[in-house]
C-alpha cells in the first residue's frame, strides 16, 4: 500500500476520527448516518416531498445533485444554482443538512454558500484542482471512490485534500466497475472493511450507484453496514419512473420507513444506531 496520511498513524482497529457535521451530528461514531434524497434536484415540490419524508423517518442529511456529471451530454444535467437554492430552502424548512456535488472548481464557492457537505463525485476522484480547492475549505468533504480507482489511489486522493489543510474527509464506496453487466457496479465491501481497519477516515456506502437497481438497494445497504460503514448515501424519489436521472435505482419515498427498519436492524446487530 502507498504510505498515505491516513495509514501512517494508524494500524489497529477502530481508529476512525469523527467528522463533525453539526454540533450534535458526527460521522464515524456509534451512529450510522443516513444521507438520503433524489439523484437530481428536479423541482421544488419533488425535493420538498423527499425532504419531508427524510425528516419524518428521522434522517438528518438531505442529498441532491444540482450539477450533474452525466455520461451523455444529451441527458438532464441539473438545475445549477436554482437547484442549490431549492435544496437549501427545503432543508431549512425541515432542519436538515445538505450534501451536494461540486462538479468543478467553480462550484466550490456555490456549494459552500448553499450546502453543508461538499460531495466530490466518482468521475472527479482524481480531479486534482478540485481536490485542492476542497482542501482549502473548512467544510466536510465526501470523497467518492472512482469507479475504476484502487483503494490506494482513493486514499492518495484524500491526501490531496488533507495536505491543503482540510482533514474533514468522509470516504464513500459507491461501487467499482466489473465484467458483470447484471448490476451497474459492484459494491466493494472489502474496501469498507479495509478502510475501517487501516485508516482514520470514516467511510460510508452508496448502495444506489453500486447496484443500479432498486431491488438490490436494501440488501447492499445492509451489507455496507455489516462491513463497518459509518453511513449510507441513498437515492429516493417520489416517483422513480419519472425521475430525470437514475430512476432505475431510486427507492420510492413510501419505502423509506421499511428501509430504516431493515437496515437499522443490521446497524443494531453491529452495536450501532441508524440516524
Ligand atoms: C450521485 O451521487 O448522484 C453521483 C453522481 O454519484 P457518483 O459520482 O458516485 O456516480
Ligand atoms: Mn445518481
Amino acid at each position: 500500500m502507498i504510505e498515505s496520511l491516513a495509514t501512517m498513524e494508524t494500524t489497529s482497529l477502530s481508529k476512525t476520527r469523527l467528522v463533525t457535521l453539526a454540533p450534535d451530528l458526527e460521522v464515524g461514531g456509534e451512529d450510522v448516518i443516513l444521507m438520503a434524497g433524489p439523484c437530481s434536484v428536479e423541482t421544488y415540490e419533488q425535493t420538498r416531498a423527499v425532504a419531508e419524508a427524510v425528516h419524518r423517518a428521522g434522517g438528518r442529511v438531505l442529498r441532491g445533485g444540482a450539477f450533474k456529471p452525466r455520461t451523455s451530454p444529451h441527458t438532464f444535467s441539473g438545475l445549477g444554482i436554482e437547484g442549490l437554492q431549492i435544496l437549501r430552502a427545503v432543508a431549512d424548512e425541515f432542519g436538515l443538512l445538505v450534501i451536494t456535488e461540486a462538479l468543478g472548481v467553480e462550484n466550490i464557492p456555490q456549494v459552500m454558500e448553499y450546502g453543508d457537505i461538499i460531495q466530490i463525485g466518482s468521475r472527479n476522484m482524481q480531479h486534482f484542482p478540485l481536490l485542492w480547492a476542497a482542501g482549502e475549505t473548512d467544510k466536510p468533504i465526501l470523497l467518492k471512490r472512482g469507479f475504476m480507482a484502487t483503494i490506494d489511489e482513493w486514499l492518495a486522493a484524500a491526501d490531496h485534500i488533507a495536505t491543503r489543510g482540510n482533514e474533514r474527509i468522509i470516504l464513500c464506496e459507491r461501487g467499482i466497475r466489473s465484467f458483470d453487466t447484471a448490476t451497474r457496479n459492484v459494491l466493494d465491501t472489502n474496501a469498507i472493511a479495509l478502510i475501517k481497519q487501516t485508516t482514520h477516515y470514516p467511510v460510508i456506502g452508496d448502495p444506489s450507484h453500486s447496484t443500479g437497481r432498486t431491488d438490490l438497494v436494501i440488501p447492499a445497504a445492509r451489507a455496507a453496514i455489516a462491513a463497518g460503514a459509518d453511513g449510507l448515501l441513498v437515492e429516493f424519489h417520489p416517483n422513480p419512473a419519472e425521475a430525470l436521472s437514475d430512476g432505475e435505482q431510486a427507492l420510492p419515498l413510501d419505502s423509506l420507513p421499511q428501509f430504516v427498519d431493515e437496515v437499522g436492524r443490521i446497524a443494531a446487530a453491529m452495536g450501532r444506531t441508524l440516524s
